[in-house]
């Protein structure tokens, strides 16, 4: 059976001291309750080891928000998918659209950095989704199918068991716009139906599919009621202890 996974997507927020008492906050209220479902802190390169030192990683993942493309040499200011795997950190967040949006990734850098975590053993989140001009012509469907294809039909079927995927819709994305329950449902069996298409039922039946996009307390639960929403990628609502846990409670 697929897992039920909240991950928040700090971005670039938080020092190395407050992004240590965040996650040891996170910790401790994790210690206070069985959450049903996998919960998961994706941090700045920086903070990665002192925290995947001071959580336990068990019951606490924690992810890199991206790696390079390239696996190690004169690529000044990038960080490996082999250095993140050594911090401890067993996930990377990869296609977020902040990143394909201002830092020009495209579907083949994204193919590159994700053979090259998995290479690492690290997990992928990969994050796909359309923009407001795509699903005002129509096109978030087509678009979707195409992230997917682009980056990672090219994965063996076992590979795909270290996939975990998050639907963002860009216009839902730290816009306090949330995509409704009926819209979620809708992509993420798209989805499924694209994975199951290329792997067959039982490969598409185990890959976790993220809602992502001003997920909050207030909305999760009806989000997380869908039969295809197995979590969610939080950004804004990670930053804090008791919002975050609002949300790790829906499950
Ligand atoms: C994100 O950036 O992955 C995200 C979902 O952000 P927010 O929750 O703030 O909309």
């Amino acid at each position: 059976m697929r897992k039920n996974i909240v991950a928040g997507n700090w971005k670039m927020n938080k020092t190395l001291q407050e992004g240590v008492e965040l996650a040891k906050g996170v910790e401790a209220a994790l210690n206070e309750r069985t959450p049903n479902c996998d919960v998961i802190i994706g941090t700045p390169f920086i903070h990665l080891a002192t925290i995947a030192a001071t959580v336990d990683t068990k019951k606490l993942g924690v992810s890199a928000e991206n790696c390079a493309d390239k696996v190690s040499g004169a690529y000044t200011g990038e960080v490996s998918a082999a250095m993140v795997a050594s911090t401890g950190a067993e996930y990377v967040i990869l296609g977020h659209s902040e990143r394909r949006a201002y830092y020009g990734e495209t579907a083949e850098i994204l193919k590159e950095k994700v053979l090259l975590a998995l290479a690492n053993n690290l997990k992928v989140i990969f994050c796909i989704g359309e923009v407001l001009e795509e699903r005002e012509a129509g096109k978030e469907f087509d678009v979707v199918k195409a992230q997917i294809e682009e980056s990672l039909f090219n994965l063996s079927a076992e590979d795909w068991s270290k996939i975990i995927l998050a639907y963002e819709p860009v216009w839902a994305i730290g816009t306090g716009k949330t995509a409704t329950a009926e819209q979620a449902q809708e992509m993420h069996a798209f989805i499924r139906k694209t994975v199951a298409e290329k792997y067959g039922e039982e490969v598409a039946e185990a890959t976790s599919i993220l809602y992502g996009g001003s997920c909050k307390p207030s909305n999760a639960k009806e989000l997380f009621a869908n039969k295809d929403v197995d979590g969610g990628l939080i950004g804004g609502a990670s930053l804090d202890v008791e919002q975050f846990m609002g949300i790790v409670d829906a499950f």
